[in-house]
């Protein structure tokens, strides 16, 4: 894992440079490129990472994180946004990122997010059960196939998504707290902020509830977290 490619889209010279120096310190093989049109013309074949600036020149970040996504559903992507920029970050997960860091951000901060969310996609497959299709509400999620078919047609998975339902799934009916969700969908220490999480739960109930604002099947569970439900038992 030491020797992985990341793609890194940044910018700014300066913040740039830290990042390179750093991570190539730590082994990894980094490809930079300034601009989101660049990126789109690296080959992500061997990418295990993209780390991805939200204020770019030309097309911004959210544009070209939509565009990876759609050619590699699984490319885990790191979003690099502007501090306090709540609805940056709700579009950043929106667009597809699996996580994001606010800047500014302590370079520790920065290398433990990517040795995580590249530990992460190393180990993560969904749990190894006869059975890894599901339907609850008219929706058919299909977790070793990265997609599902939902009432609006047919959609992939991001891997961070995957990994959340077949969580929520094999505690079908259990209340799960946020910080179970956290360790083992991120596997981040409670106390790392819980907003991307509940980004999460607001995407999967987008996909898979007939009425998102009124849950049935991801509910929330006030002052605990949440409990998936097939059946909806309202
Ligand atoms: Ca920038």
């Amino acid at each position: 894992m030491s020797d992985a490619h990341i793609l890194l889209v940044e910018d700014e010279p300066n913040i740039a440079c830290g990042l390179i120096y750093n991570l190539e310190a730590e082994g990894f093989r980094v490809t930079h490129v300034k601009t989101g049109e660049e990126a789109l013309s690296v080959p992500t074949g061997d990418v295990a990472l993209v780390i991805l600036d939200l204020m770019l020149p030309g097309i911004d970040g959210f544009e070209v994180c939509r565009q990876l996504r759609a050619i590699d559903p699984r490319l885990p992507i790191l979003m690099l946004t502007a501090r306090g920029a709540e609805v940056d970050r709700v579009e950043g997960l929106k667009a597809g990122a699996d996580d994001y860091l606010a800047k500014p951000f302590s370079l520790d901060e920065f290398l433990l997010r990517v040795e995580g969310m590249l530990r992460r996609s190393e180990w993560y497959r969904p749990a190894d059960s006869a059975q890894t299709t599901y339907v609850f509400g008219g929706n058919t999620v299909h977790l070793h196939e990265q997609r599902a078919e939902t009432a609006a047609g047919e959609i992939v998975l991001t891997e961070l998504e995957v990994r959340m339902l077949d969580y929520f799934i094999r505690n079908e009916g259990r209340i799960v707290e946020r910080k179970q969700l956290l360790k083992a969908v991120w596997g981040v220490s409670p106390d790392t902020e819980t907003r991307t999480l509940d980004n999460f739960v607001v995407r999967l109930r987008r996909y898979f509830e007939a009425d998102p604002a009124t849950p049935i099947h991801f509910q929330t569970v006030r002052g605990r977290g949440y409990r998936f439900v097939r059946a909806g038992d309202k």
